[in-house]
């Protein structure tokens, strides 16, 4: 069994079909999906889906690209919120410096303020990170939560390290599936086999086995773990336990489904 530690199930390229997405996923041996907010306006709604699909498990953040639209309020919007309602992270937050239009100290103030949220809750944080690896690593250095993970890593050897110190798991997807991808290949072949976790951050980032067009979704995931598999030179039975292991270890709120 599978966990898709990154999937924006709410997205409007899925319109209605959250229920044929959950249960292909299912079908495929996805049995766990982590569901990421990006901005206090779709908050309810990512909460309504994780009711009604019990595999499926929320993380409530503002994303840095939604900053420049969020309000200073925001942030006691977010505690009330956490307050009365389970979540399994605090996400998705972070920094993106790839855009240059945007708002980089807005970004970095919002980002502050949800490590202290996620501080004070005691829970791990799911990170957007473009271009802003080492101001990613000064905060957490500096507001100590209890790890989390660094979804689709795409930093240095080096910075993977210092996240992993730091009590982070590495979010690997379908971007390794390219062959062209050869650090991240090299990365995911060679890091410490318990700090990696797998992700399709569906619509998002699709794997290069899928059709062109076509919105990546959590059932692709058994796939995207066979390239890790590959790469490893494990079997994917492994590769299957191993990353449910870490995952279950970083996000110990994280839902068990019922027995299919
Ligand atoms: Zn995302």
């Amino acid at each position: 069994m599978y966990t898709d530690t990154h999937c924006h199930l709410d997205a409007a390229e899925f319109g209605n079909t959250q229920a044929d997405i959950v249960r292909d996923a299912l079908a495929a041996g996805v049995n766990r999906i982590v569901v990421p907010s990006v901005a206090r306006s779709n908050f309810d709604t990512v909460r309504k889906l994780c009711e009604q699909y019990t595999n499926c498990s929320p993380a409530y953040g503002i994303h840095p690209m939604y900053t420049d639209d969020a309000a200073p309020v925001d942030l006691d919007v977010m505690r009330d919120f956490l307050k009365q309602h389970q979540a399994v992270a605090i996400g998705e937050i972070g920094l993106d410096f790839f855009i240059p239009h945007y708002n980089q100290a807005r970004q970095e103030h919002f980002f502050v303020g949800q490590l202290k949220l996620a501080r004070d809750f005691d829970l791990p944080v799911l990170l957007h990170i473009r271009r802003a690896q080492d101001t990613i690593l000064k905060h957490l250095r500096q507001i100590r939560v209890r790890g989390g993970i660094a979804h689709a890593f795409n930093g240095s050897r080096q910075q993977a390290d210092e996240f992993i110190k730091l009590g982070f798991k590495l979010g690997f997807g379908g971007a390794m599936t390219y062959s062209r991808a050869t650090r991240l290949r090299e990365l995911a072949a060679t890091l410490p086999p318990d700090s990696i976790v797998l992700e399709t951050d569906a619509p998002d980032i699709p794997p290069d086995f899928l059709e062109r067009g076509l919105p990546n979704e959590p059932k692709y995931l058994p796939r995207i773990a066979a390239t890790l598999a590959e790469l490893r030179a494990l079997p994917l039975e492994d590769i299957a336990r191993i990353t449910s292991e870490n995952v279950l270890s970083v996000l110990p709120k994280l839902k068990t489904p019922a027995a299919q």
